[in-house]
């Protein structure tokens, strides 16, 4: 049977390059790399070009990258340790109702220990108005924190102006960019952020290991404390074997970007064409332009996307939804609902997402039985009047 994996949002493979690259620094260059011996600096001189690499490439100083364990741990370390640090300054924060829950969830903590959170409304392709961040900005506002791309639908949020906005009101702004690094051309200065974070599997590097660029000056408070790795700012052994797999997997993403954007944005769209006009009553989430290039995501009216995804797996094609019936909370994706879907349609969502190693042939396995699908499970539904 056919595999196919039109998942990438989720994870990525890793790179067979950036599998090589790791290697050795799991058996000969095994140092720790705070120690002083050949060992020790061995793996740091490997640790350290990670660093210079995934600078150069966000547009950075060495100085402002600090390696983490992933895009959940970079998210929490900056909410809570900006929030923590200006604490004397203010205590209001505002975000978009659209973040993942990695942003979401420390927001709703620090609103329990009294600090007060603005979720700014999206419009109806997920876009956050910069009118509506101006607006909701006080006195006691210490952070923005507004993701670059959404991982559900795909929507490339305006960080750049929201960003003037921060600066004009000297407020600290960050952005969740773990679905734009590697996927489209980003650079922290044009951005105008303070910070930002990032995730290695989400781009071809190991799970486990991730970053955030903190611009040099911007105050925080570590979250690990114990060690002076990180200068200070993430104490813990460095993960040497995973950071030198970032470096290589940002290496791989710097020479092949302009060439993926353009691959993947031909069979977005092409996916987009075949969908729109093979199933009859389906709407494409996210916006039609400022949308990631590998993103593809579609609701379906009378049906599960559940259902769906199972039915797409029994033929060997794997995919992802914004439903949730089978999952602990009953309710569909806040992304889904927040762009104005109703729960049945919500539910009703299918995600494709695009990566390195998909193929026209892919496409095209998948449009000879997602449209066979589709009409099977609305043939059974009880919602569903064939017209
Ligand atoms: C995957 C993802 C995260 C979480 O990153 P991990 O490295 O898996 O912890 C955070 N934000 C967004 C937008 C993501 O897509």
């Amino acid at each position: 049977m056919e595999r196919i994996y039109l998942d990438y949002a989720a994870t990525t493979p890793v790179d067979p390059e950036v599998l090589r690259a790791m290697q050795p620094y799991f058996t000969d260059i095994f140092g720790n790399a705070s120690s002083i011996h050949s060992f020790g600096q061995e793996a740091r001189k490997g640790m350290e070009a990670a660093r210079e690499t995934l600078a150069s490439f966000l547009g950075a100083k060495a100085e402002e990258v600090v390696f983490t364990s992933g895009g959940t741990e970079s998210n929490n370390a900056v909410i809570f340790g900006v929030a923590n640090a200006l604490k004397n300054k203010g205590n209001h924060i505002i975000t978009s109702s659209i973040e993942h829950h990695a942003v979401l969830e420390p927001c709703k903590f620090l609103e329990k220990q009294g600090y007060k959170v603005t979720y700014l409304k999206v419009d109806k392709t997920g876009l956050v108005d910069p009118a509506d961040v101006k607006k909701a900005i006080t006195k006691e506002t210490i952070l923005i924190t507004v993701m670059h791309a959404n991982n559900e639908i795909g929507s490339i949020e305006p960080i750049e102006e929201i960003s003037k906005i921060a600066k004009e009101n000297g407020v600290y702004m960050h952005t969740d960019a773990v679905q734009t690094v590697g996927h489209i051309p980003i650079n922290v200065t044009n951005l105008g952020i303070d910070m930002l974070s990032l995730s290695a599997h989400k781009f071809y590097g190991p799970k486990g290991v991730g970053a955030f660029y903190i611009k040099k000056g911007t105050k925080f408070s570590p979250y690990l404390r114990g060690g002076d790795q990180e200068r200070g700012r993430r104490a813990s052994t460095s993960n040497v074997a995973g950071i030198v797999g970032l470096g290589k997997a940002v290496e791989l993403c710097g020479k092949k970007l302009e060439e993926e954007v353009k691959i993947h944005s031909e069979l977005r769209d092409f996916l987009i064409k075949e969908i729109s006009e093979k199933i009859p009553e389906c709407c494409l989430n996210g916006h039609a332009e400022r949308r990631l290039p590998n993103n593809v995501n579609f609701s379906f009216s009378y049906i599960e996307g559940e259902s769906i995804l199972l039915n797409l797996d029994l033929l060997g094609i794997a995919a992802s939804t914004g439903s949730a019936c089978t999952s602990s909370s009953l309710s569909p994706s806040h992304v889904l609902l927040a762009i104005g879907l109703s729960h049945e349609i919500a539910h009703g969502s299918l995600r494709l997402t695009l990566g390195r190693f998909s193929r026209k042939t892919d496409a095209g396995y998948l449009l000879e039985h997602l449209p066979k699908i589709v009409d099977k499970l609305r043939r059974m539904s009880p919602l569903y009047e064939p017209k």
